[in-house]
């Protein structure tokens, strides 16, 4: 009983989600889906690519958050448009919560709009919000052992981003060890090792999301 419940909810979020990815596609945008656990980094690399990419894309950012609008005020301060999302409790953003943003956006202003999800490593990753794609990150103060302890995350995200390389000396944290156990989980999987902190990596980040929005463009 309980698991067909569970699976309408599912549902349910999925046409939604579709809806907004309809949308989306009109308004020639493309949209990120940013998970990680809390403290990753989602609000710090956003702040570092809003100041690489803001010459050659109009950004816009969706801050999702349980309670608090800290995160939107430090998006705002880069002068780009920024909606706070309080899910009120609510462990991850779904389909109904992005719809009800779209009275605050010009969408045809926008070229990227990235959602940051709340903080959470499970159920973000099954819910769509109408994302082209789920970027994740992963600090290296977690530890190495994510992918087989929360495999959907990996297997759902286009790309993972490993944070806080500067601190790979003083922690127990192998770089091949996650390669390996995240790229047998989703072979796909482009990955990235960057640190928000000293900007090591960055470029290369942002040189590949400048080419998926042009691709993206081109291919309408
Ligand atoms: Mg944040
Ligand atoms: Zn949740």
């Amino acid at each position: 009983m309980k698991i067909s419940v569970v699976r309408n909810i599912l549902e349910a979020n999925d046409r939604i989600a579709q809806q907004n990815r309809d949308l989306f596609k009109e308004s020639g945008l493309m949209v990120i889906n940013l998970m990680s656990s809390p403290g990753a980094g989602k609000t710090s690399l956003l702040e570092k690519s809003i100041d690489a990419l803001k010459g050659d894309l109009r950004i816009g950012i969706i801050e999702g958050d349980i309670q608090s609008s800290q995160d939107a005020e430090r998006i705002a301060r880069k002068g780009v448009p920024v909606v706070q999302i309080n899910t009120g409790g609510a462990c991850h953003l779904d389909g109904n919560m992005i719809r009800d943003t779209f009275g605050e956006f010009n969408f045809r202003e926008i070229d990227l709009l990235v959602v940051e999800n709340v903080g959470n490593l499970v159920c973000p990753a099954e819910f769509r919000v109408g994302e082209d794609f789920k970027v994740m990150i992963l600090s290296v103060t977690e530890g190495d052992d994510k992918p087989t302890k929360y495999p959907l995350m990996f297997r759902e995200s286009k790309v993972l981003l490993i944070n806080k390389i500067d601190l790979l000396p003083y922690v127990d944290f192998s770089l091949e060890k996650i390669k390996e156990d995240s790229l047998k989980i989703n072979p796909d999987l482009t990955i990235f090792r960057i640190s928000c902190k000293t900007g090591e990596g960055l470029e290369d980040w942002h040189n590949w999301l400048r080419k998926q929005v042009k691709t993206r463009k081109e291919d309408r």
